[in-house]
């Protein structure tokens, strides 16, 4: 059984169709990516998946559990995490708080808990956000405030706070955009080790030189529709995706 299940996904803006009946699968321990060109939908599904809106129609099922019409905590319990194309932080707490407010969505206490003081689950929220924050490799900054990292770490940052609600599947809205070359592969490397630790990641990239090595299965987008799908080398090679995503390399029809 696939880890997640979207079938004849549908969501209208007004007129607008953005997404327009799209199904895919993403297998248990797969890097997933879901590609595209601006505006075709994927942030969208992103939103669909973790509940920030309700489909037109169709279905998304987690391990064959239909997920049902949004509430809160909805994506928490479903075990899933996300990241935003647009960086979400709290800009006034560290990173360490930041990484502790997503740990308090597992803990008995929650939030409530953490503000009344129940000391034993702080220390263990404290300790897990510590272990998130050396995984992703800013250990040196945890006491910095969210506003005061590099957008790099911030990006890092975002990542860890995700991490800390333990999901099973981890959602990522264009993780390298703003990256520099050496940061995208260390994010690459980072994504490799939580896919070998055995996390399901669903990767909406735009960095085409970042999804093809890292990338177990490929979905492509084209105004809200599925264009192709395969494995990355598949991608590289389908006429349709190289028209509509990559666009025709300059000079080819010379050759
Ligand atoms: P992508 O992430 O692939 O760039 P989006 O999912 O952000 O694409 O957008 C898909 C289409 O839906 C775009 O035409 C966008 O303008 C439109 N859209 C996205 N969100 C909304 C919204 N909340 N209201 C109206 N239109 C939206
Ligand atoms: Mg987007």
């Amino acid at each position: 059984m696939p880890l997640l299940r979207v079938d004849a996904l549908h969501k209208d803006f007004g007129g607008l169709r953005a997404v327009d009946g799209l199904s895919f699968e993403v297998e248990k321990g797969h890097v997933h990516a879901l590609i595209g060109p601006n505006g075709s939908g994927k942030t969208t599904v992103l939103n669909l998946l973790s509940g920030v809106y309700t489909p037109t129609a169709g279905r998304i099922e987690v391990e064959g559990n239909l997920l049902g019409a949004w509430r809160p905590h909805r994506m928490v319990r479903s075990g899933m995490a996300r990241t935003f194309q647009n960086i979400r932080l709290f800009r006034e707490l560290t990173a360490l708080e930041n990484v502790m407010v997503g740990c308090h969505s597992w803990t008995r206490a929650g939030l409530l808990g953490a503000i009344t003081g129940a000391r034993v689950e702080e220390r263990r929220i404290r300790e897990r956000a510590l272990e998130l924050i050396e995984l992703v490799g800013i250990s040196e900054r945890r006491d910095s405030l969210g506003r005061n990292l590099p957008y790099g770490q911030q990006r890092l940052l975002e990542l860890a706070r995700a991490l800390a609600s333990n999901p099973r599947l981890l959602l990522l809205d264009e993780p390298a955009a703003g990256l520099n070359a050496a940061e995208t592969e260390a994010l690459s490397d980072l994504l490799r080790n939580l896919r070998a630790g055995g996390l399901t990641l669903l990767l909406v990239e735009h960095d085409m030189g970042m999804v093809i090595p890292l990338s177990d299965r490929v979905t492509v987008l084209n105004f809200g529709r599925k264009i192709a799908e395969g494995s990355p080398r598949q991608i590289q090679d389908d006429e349709a995706v190289i028209e509509a995503y990559l666009g025709r390399p300059e000079g080819a029809a010379r050759q």
